[in-house]
């Protein structure tokens, strides 16, 4: 039986939670459309100040159902210590080629949390290797085929950079702030008790509007009420028809 299951598009976070984080709504946005969609998370946040690596492993399940994803991998690399190394790339490899997406997500290296700019540098370097077939990768005894994905795109994160492109995700802005919340442990939620974690940067009230005015101010940039920006990770992105590429409707 091949272990290939299909995707459109793979999304990847450094920790459980990045990919609600920075591009929950796209994610809704797809799955609404009927694309294929899948995480991958790098690592299981096991030095996260508020819940444990089980519990968040439960959180980002629940929101991969809330988001309707077909399917959520964690690949365990060591949070607060992703190497770029040929051991963490061919795990990166093997996910890719598995999935075959067109069209991966990634962290972008401008981000407060050097994990990002970590998972951005490994990833980024994976969408081009993944494609070279001399490098080999089994997957479950498997020979596995060369493949490199057609799009690769970073989401912006806490230090905003100029999108090439940004998605209007208001029309699922309500599921997107859902499956964000799956992360009970990690936002603000004043259901969630536990007396003896500190608050985080991420955990108070604050921290939520900031997600909502962030995406207000990507959604004002093309006339939408909220959206999330990406940039293109190989450069321009090219057409032959300026009016399909830009009146898609
Ligand atoms: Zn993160």
């Amino acid at each position: 039986m091949s272990n290939l299951a299909k995707l459109d598009v793979l999304v990847f976070g450094a920790h459980p939670d990045d990919a609600e984080l920075f591009c929950g709504g796209t994610i809704c946005s797809m799955t609404s459309m009927d694309y294929r969609v899948g995480i991958v998370d790098l690592t299981r946040g096991e030095l996260g100040s508020r819940g444990s690596a089980s519990l968040r492993t439960e959180e980002a399940t629940e929101a991969a159902r809330i988001s309707g994803v077909s399917v959520r991998t964690n690949l365990g690399l060591a949070d607060g210590n992703i190497e770029n190394t040929f051991d963490n790339r061919l795990g990166v490899i093997r996910v890719i080629r598995r999935h075959q997406p067109e069209i991966i997500l990634m962290n972008a290296r401008e981000c407060r949390h050097p994990d990002h700019g970590a998972a951005s540098e490994l990833v980024g370097e994976c969408t081009f290797y993944s494609g070279l077939r001399r490098i080999e990768s089994f997957d479950a005894g498997e020979s596995q085929e060369a493949w490199r994905p057609k799009h690769v795109l970073e989401y912006v994160q806490a230090i905003p950079f100029e999108p090439s492109l940004v998605v209007d995700v208001s029309h699922v802005w309500e599921q997107r702030m859902a499956s964000l919340m799956a992360f009970k442990s990690q936002f603000y939620n004043p259901d969630y008790k536990n007396n003896d974690e500190p608050d985080t940067y991420i955990s108070n009230e604050g921290f939520l509007k900031s997600v909502e005015a962030r995406a207000r101010m990507q959604g004002l940039r093309i006339g939408a009420t909220f959206g999330e920006g990406f940039r293109n990770f190989n450069g321009p992105i090219g057409t032959k028809d300026i009016v399909a590429t830009l009146m898609p409707e």
